[in-house]
Formats: structure tokens, sequence, C-alpha cells
């Protein structure tokens, strides 16, 4: 629903908030959980203005916000979760009342001028306790692409149009925005060798994919419907799915990925909340000639505006490119309203047999490939399984990410008559495998 926080002409007080192309302009307000870089300081929650950081745990930050007390509890915790357990209208309210709080010639100016803290000076955790992670498959070019790689005679599985497909992820692996992790070892079987050995993946690839974070859950047994599912959802973040291709190829089947994809996966510390992304509805992508979604996941609402046109990127810079003060190149552009399956459908068939969602459950998007090889979301298929090496402006080149790489996702959203928001950015750099 589009409402006045939405208002393009909407201008804050903080004046990098105005600024052409800023990602956190007055009507985005996205939260994270925060603390002063360097400090031994409890994280605590923070909404994103500009270049600054409203730290929405600082004395008399709610009480200018006018919040209810179970409110200004919430924002008082070091994560999201007691906020996402209080629901759509709560957090509706509350970005109302900080779009009203931070624009300009607002009275609650000078109460929350000394609530902020730029973005340089802060350092993230992760925005809630996760729970359990779900990742999906939603967008069927990566499936097909994929599929091709792993079964070149039955790329796409026949019950891909019909369910949406996921696995149970390990949320202890996932990590925030900026953080390093090693190349992971594990069992490698070589074409044509006789048995598998340990070592290092040589296969290390990205999977460009946005993370749900579920807001209030349901009771165990009880399912969401589609006309609920929506109200479940807190926001989106950005998430690099990092994935050992050669550990998963010789391990997913019968039950799935497993260690190929539990050693790290990155989310950004923001999350932009599924009200500021009103805007950037869309009618999802079905070929008519495809099979309609079974009733418990079609409603007229999913069909006309279910999707969301995310604009995403892909960014590399090698050790070299670091070396030599060189930018990050753009490796791949595509958009979230390519994916075969909307999150109101992830959300309604994951409870549909009554298993139960949690305040700050995260479901991955699965690898966002947009229709054609330029837009896919992961190495192995723009290098086409490693074949077809990708060549990078400095004379580089990569199949597979090398150690020192650092891979950074974006993601915005624009469209005419309305502001551009954005995501910030979701990074991580490979280092070389462990010793020992
Ligand atoms: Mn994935």
């Amino acid at each position: 629903m589009i409402n006045e926080t939405h208002n393009p002409a909407l201008r804050s007080w903080v004046a990098s908030a105005n600024a052409p192309g800023c990602d956190f302009p007055l009507q985005n307000l996205p939260f994270a959980s925060f603390r002063r870089q360097g400090s031994q300081e409890a994280f605590r929650v923070g909404v994103a203005i500009g270049d600054q950081v409203l730290d929405l745990g600082a004395p008399g930050v709610a009480a200018a916000l006018k919040c209810e007390p179970r409110v200004a509890a919430a924002l008082a915790q070091p994560g999201l979760n007691a906020l996402m357990a209080l629901g759509h209208a709560v957090w509706s309210a509350l970005r109302l009342a900080l779009s009203r709080a931070l624009r300009e010639a607002s009275p609650a100016q000078a109460a929350l001028q000394a609530a902020l803290l730029p973005q340089s000076q802060v350092e993230y955790s992760l925005p809630a306790r996760i729970g359990d992670y779900t990742d999906f498959y939603t967008s069927i070019y990566h499936a097909t692409n994929v599929g091709k790689q792993f079964r070149p005679d039955n790329p796409l599985l026949p019950n891909y149009k019909w369910v949406p497909i996921g696995y149970h992820g390990r949320s202890s692996s996932i990590v925030v925005s900026g953080q390093s992790f090693h190349r992971p070892k594990g069992q490698l079987m070589a074409p044509g060798a006789a048995a598998p050995v340990l070592g290092t993946s040589q296969r290390l690839d990205i999977e460009l994919e946005l993370g749900i974070f579920v807001g209030q859950g349901n009771t165990l047994g009880e399912s969401i419907p589609m006309s609920e599912a929506e109200d479940h959802v807190f926001g989106l973040c950005l998430l690099n799915d990092w994935s050992a291709r050669d550990i998963q190829a010789w391990e997913y089947q019968p039950l799935g990925p497993f260690l190929a994809k539990n050693f790290a996966s990155t989310v950004s510390p923001w999350v932009v909340t599924l009200e500021a992304l009103a805007p950037y509805r869309t009618a999802p992508f079905r070929p008519a000639e495809d099979p309609q979604p079974l009733p418990y996941l079609d409603t007229p609402q999913n069909r006309e505006s279910g999707a969301l046109d995310i604009q995403l990127e892909v960014l590399i810079q090698t050790a070299q490119m670091k070396k030599d003060g060189l930018s990050p190149h753009r490796l791949v552009q595509t958009s979230y309203r390519h994916a075969y399956w909307t999150l109101a459908q992830l959300v309604t068939h994951h409870t549909v047999n009554g298993c139960n969602l949690q305040p700050g459950d995260l479901l991955g998007s699965g690898t966002l490939s947009g229709p054609t090889l330029d837009q896919a979301g992961a190495l192995m298929e723009l290098s086409a399984g490693g074949k077809n090496p990708i060549a990078l402006p400095n004379g580089e080149t990569r199949t597979y990410l090398q150690d020192g790489d650092t891979v950074a996702l974006r993601g915005h959203c624009s469209r005419e008559g309305t502001a551009r928001i954005g995501f910030g950015e979701c990074a991580g750099t490979l280092l070389p495998a462990k010793s020992t």
C-alpha cells in the first residue's frame, strides 16, 4: 500500500539523505544492528538516513517518536527480533513516525540530532538472531542453467513448476557484510576418478540472492495463507550464498546441498522493509503455457503485483585490482522481478504443512539469474561451468573465485515517479584455505 511515506517529494533535515543516488533517502528507512566501530559497546537497533545511522536505542529517541512502551522496549534490544515479533501494524506506525520525525522542519530534529552517527564510524552485527535459514531456488533460469551442468539430459526437474523448491540450510555460518572466510575443504570427486579425495575446493562460487526476514511467525501446526503471507515478512536484505561447486556436485544427491553451502553465507547489514518496497511491485513472470500455481499458491493480488523489481548487481575486486587501486568491476546486472516464485508463495508453501516460522528466520530467494546468461547470478553460469573464462578489464580472467577476491552485491529500486532506494552493500573476501 502506497502512503505518505513513499512520497518522492519528501526531504529530510539530514542533508545527505537528499543527495541524488543515495541508497538511504527518507523514503527507505531500513533497519540494522550496529555499534561504534572498534568499540565494545552493546549492539543496538538503528535506522539509516542518508550517510547516518539514527540510534533508536539512544535516550529520548523512542519518546521523540512517541513509541508505545512495548515498541520502545523492542527498540532497546541489540537486534531486530523483538521488533519483528510485534507485527505489521507496529512496523508501519514506526515507519510513519520516523518519516515525519526526519522530514525537513520536523520539531523532533532537536531530540534526534544527538542520536545520529556517521555510517563510516559504525560496525554491524547480523540484523537479527537467525533461528532458522531456508534457501529456495526461485529463478527458473538458474535452475535450468545449473541443471544442464549437473544433469545434461534432465536439466529442469518435473516438480520445478509446481513446488517452490528449497532446502534447510544452517544459520550458524551466516555472517554480516565485510567479513572474510577461508576457502573450504571437502570431499572432491574428480571426473573419471575411482574414489574421492579430501581437498580444497577449486570451484568456489557466488550466489546472488535476496534474504527475506520473517517478522511475526506462525504457531506449529498452522499454515499462513497467501492472503496473509506478506504480513509475516519484515523486510529484505542482500544475500551471497557462497557455494563450493565441486563439493556440491559430489554430495548433493540424494538429499541436496550440505557442506558445499554452510561454510559461509553473507548478508547485508540493512534490512529494507516490505513497506518501503511497495512502489516497486510488479506482476510475477510465468509463461502462459506453464501450469498455473495450485490454488493455495494463487491469489489475484499475487498475479497482479506479487513480484518486486529490485535491480541487483555483482561486483568483483581481485587482489591485483586492490593492489593497483582499481575500482570493483561489475560482473552482472539483473532484477528480482525475473523470479518464478514470489515471496508470498515461499512463505505460504513453507508453512502449508504446519511448519512454524519464527521472527528473525531467514528465507533465501535462491540465485536470481535473469533470462539471459549475462544476467546470471553465479560464476558457474557465467563461465559455463569453468569452460569460458570471464575477462576482467585489467587483463585478469576468472572462472571461479581466486584467493583474495572480494565480491560485493548491491541492489536498488527506482521507477518513474518514485524515489530511488537502495540496499547498501553485501561484501565478503575469500581467504586461502587454512593450512591445517
Ligand atoms: Mn543458494
